[in-house]
């Protein structure tokens, strides 16, 4: 049971719009939030009571942000190792920093989940074009390279199709580590939003259906039209018993053109493809991840209706900016980010209904077409 009473202070580190959603969740339950960021206007800074700014590297200001929360987690997942574990020795950081760490780094988190017994599609670590010859020989084209850390959205990541493409790519193998993988042909792309408190009471949420576009996610579809729910589940129960895993994570997994399922990657921590919970279910992902990290006994999930939930990037808002609050069912955030850019993430929008087909469409007239 939970040792932070109501009223104490949730400590997050990263105040982007996870940290804004999480903060909205703790202060709707009754916490205080504090919050550290690099950034000034960061959009989690209107929904604390403390905002410390500095950077994910200063460690004086992350153990003044431990010193005044009862609790703390992150939003942003590529903090240092060592400052983390020294964090998770001295101060009350339930998550720990051994998952954490092992999924900042694609290699060691696909070794992980291979060696959990989940499928991942094959890959290697690539050193030179001699590596890359190797698996390439083994597994022919298409493969896709993509940098060990710090990729997101598709970046860091590069696609060869053709021998041609081989030979005129210049992979700055000196500059980064790297791995390569199968390009798979995919039928689908879906994603289980999971969370488990201290205790270890696991909670799922719907299996999402995700919608890339650019490699960025464009739409989810919450339930997925595809029954995999059983398959993705052993997966992330296999997962789930060789790593530690505390507070909400989300497994994405690939569905090639057999029917076969891969994990690709776990986020451990709130998940864009899970935005739709706040509308669709009866507790937000963001609700599950402040009671699982409280050690809150959690409720069962259950989903009122189906969702679909679309991204608003900076090139949506300037065509839809006058018409966002006139639809009936569209629930819509902003996240508040200065500084709108034509693919930057700014916001979202959730719609439920009865007729996903018929949302669908209509999202894509108003989206594209803007009528
Ligand atoms: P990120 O960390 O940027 O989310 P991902 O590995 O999830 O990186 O890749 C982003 C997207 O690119 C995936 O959701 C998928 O659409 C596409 N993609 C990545 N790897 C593969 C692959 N091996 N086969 C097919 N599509 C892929
Ligand atoms: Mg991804």
């Amino acid at each position: 049971m939970t040792s932070v009473r109501l009223g104490g202070t949730i400590g997050i580190i990263g105040g982007g719009q996870l940290g804004k959603m999480l903060a909205q969740s703790a202060l709707r339950m009754g916490y205080r939030v504090a919050i550290l960021d690099p950034s000034e206007d960061a959009p989690a800074r209107s929904t604390c009571h403390t905002f410390i700014h500095a950077a994910f590297s200063d460690f004086d200001a992350l153990s003044q942000l431990c010193e005044i929360s009862d609790v703390v987690t992150y939003e942003f997942e590529n903090i240092d190792a060592h400052i983390l574990r020294t964090l998770v020795n001295d101060y009350h950081v339930p998550q720990g920093a051994e998952t954490v760490l092992t999924l900042q780094n694609r290699d060691l988190e696909k070794t992980a989940i291979r060696d959990s017994g989940a499928d991942v599609v094959p890959y290697e670590k690539v050193t030179d074009a001699n590596t890359l010859g190797q698996f390439i020989d083994t597994h022919g084209l298409p493969v896709i390279v993509k940098t060990t850390t710090g990729g997101y959205d598709g970046k860091g990541q590069m696609l060869i199709e053709t021998e041609a493409d081989l030979q005129s790519l210049d992979i700055p193998f000196d500059e980064a580590e790297w791995v390569v993988e199968k390009y798979l042909k995919l039928e689908r792309e879906v994603s289980l939003t999971v969370a488990r408190n201290v205790s270890g009471q696991v909670i799922h949420f719907p299996l999402q259906e995700n919608l890339h576009k650019n490699q960025i996610l464009y739409r989810t579809i919450a339930p997925a039209r595809v029954d995999y729910m059983d398959e993705a589940k052993t997966a992330v129960d296999k997962i789930m018993n060789a790593m530690h895993f505390v507070g909400v994570f989300t497994v994405e997994c690939f569905i090639d053109q057999d029917g076969k399922l891969y994990v690709n990657e776990i986020a451990p921590r709130p998940h864009n493809s899970a935005h739709h919970t706040i509308e669709s279910c009866n507790i937000s992902q963001f609700d599950a991840h402040i009671l699982a990290i409280l050690d809150h006994p959690m409720p069962e999930v259950y989903q009122h209706q189906a969702a679909v939930m679309m991204n608003l990037l900076g090139d949506d808002l300037d065509r839809l900016e006058a018409k966002l609050f006139t639809e009936p069912k569209w629930h819509v955030h902003i996240y508040g980010k200065d500084g709108r850019k034509p693919a930057r993430k700014m916001g979202h929008v959730t719609v439920l209904t009865d007729d996903l087909e018929d949302a669908l469409g209509a999202l894509e007239q108003k989206f594209i077409k803007g009528v």
